[in-house]
């Protein structure tokens, strides 16, 4: 099922929990939010319903996201429910890899196929001033069991300037220990970045010079087929790395993710100021068919190019209208919707 632009519906982002235990300056730096009310929040059953329609529509991708996913109590047994369908080709997880150590086996044994440690430096003081919380050393031990359970997996870090871009090296030498493909993400204006600014944001150009100056020549790995956000690259020993360049360089024309919150609203875009509830038509006891036909009908009608728009609008600050309404709307946070 296509939408307006030709794209497919294939990429389903279930953020399980708004509730985080990290406070990144660039996501949630407030200390209190305007949490989703707990009677709002779906419970796994009602997910299990929902993933079954969008796999019916043509997904076949999903990830659990949040907030931290692993705050959602007995998030394994999502897990083992979701991995159980035939029709889920992948089923993925990340996790800013606080709890990570302590889950792992359960994630790896309900059937969770592929994780994604989100890690942006390797300093502990500089750790605990960007989240605001003394946790590197668990996230090691979450690394490290993530090395240990699923020999191969992959890295997110947010780039920011002066705050560790000179770390991209360090990163990836990190990742070559661990096995681990690290993914460099350019600083993005959504959510709770209210700090950002255009100063902030290192692109993809800049990561690639910096990386090409310690390593030598680069090379692009081709892979004309994937809808990843991340671009791939390769050192000259074949050591690889990604980069999401959604900010300088955005792939909206080949973006076919969605976004479920916890409390069931439906966003077609990371830039998206407006959800299609889900929620409200499944407690009322709409059938598969009903909520199908509400699915296909927005998907069908998308024409969202939210980071492209961005982009073009030159001169650029925080997402304004979102800054504003944040408060009102705890949707339009990154840590509601997923990252
Ligand atoms: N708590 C989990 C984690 O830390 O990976 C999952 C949720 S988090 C919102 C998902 C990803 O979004 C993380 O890798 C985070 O660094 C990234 N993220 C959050 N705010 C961002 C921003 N303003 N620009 C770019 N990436 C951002």
């Amino acid at each position: 099922m296509n939408d307006r632009l030709g794209r497919a519906l294939r990429n389903l982002r279930l953020s399980v929990t708004d509730r985080c235990n990290l406070r990144c300056e660039y996501c949630m730096p407030e200390d209190d939010y305007h949490w989703l009310p707990r009677a709002d929040v779906l419970d796994f059953e009602e997910f299990s319903t929902l993933v079954d329609v969008f796999l019916s529509l043509g997904v076949d991708k999903v990830r659990l996201t949040g907030g931290e996913p692993l705050l959602r109590r007995d998030i394994a047994t999502l897990v083992r429910m979701l991995g159980a369908k035939p029709a889920l080709q992948d089923l993925a997880l990340t996790t800013n890899g606080v709890l990570l150590a302590d889950q792992i086996g359960a994630l790896h044994a309900a059937g969770l196929r592929r994780i994604t440690v989100s890690l942006d430096t390797l300093h502990r003081d500089r750790f605990t001033a960007l989240t605001r919380i003394d946790a590197l050393d668990a996230v090691r031990e979450g690394l490290a069991a993530a090395h240990r359970v699923y020999g191969r997996f992959k890295i997110d870090t947010v780039v920011i300037r002066g705050v560790n871009d000179d770390e991209l090296a360090d990163l990836i030498e990190t990742g070559r220990t661990l096995n681990a493909e690290v993914r460099f993400i350019e600083y993005m204006d959504v959510g709770g970045a209210a700090r950002w600014s255009p100063h902030h944001v290192v692109s993809r150009h800049e990561i690639l010079d910096a990386l090409t100056k310690r390593y030598g020549p680069i090379e692009a790995i081709h892979e004309p087929e994937s809808t990843a956000p991340a671009d791939r690259f390769a050192l000259a020993d074949g050591t690889s790395f990604g980069i999401i360049s959604s900010t300088t360089a955005p792939f909206c024309r080949s973006c076919d993710r969605s976004r479920l919150t916890a409390d069931g609203m439906w966003y077609l875009c990371l830039y998206a100021t407006q959800g299609i509830d889900l929620r409200g038509p499944l407690r009322r006891g709409a059938s598969g068919g009903e909520l199908a036909a509400l699915i296909a009908d927005g998907w069908r009608a998308r024409d969202d190019r939210g980071a492209e728009v961005r982009l073009a609008l030159g001169d650029r600050r925080a997402f304004v209208p979102v800054q504003d309404l944040l408060r009102r709307d705890p949707h339009l946070e990154m840590h509601t919707r997923g990252g």
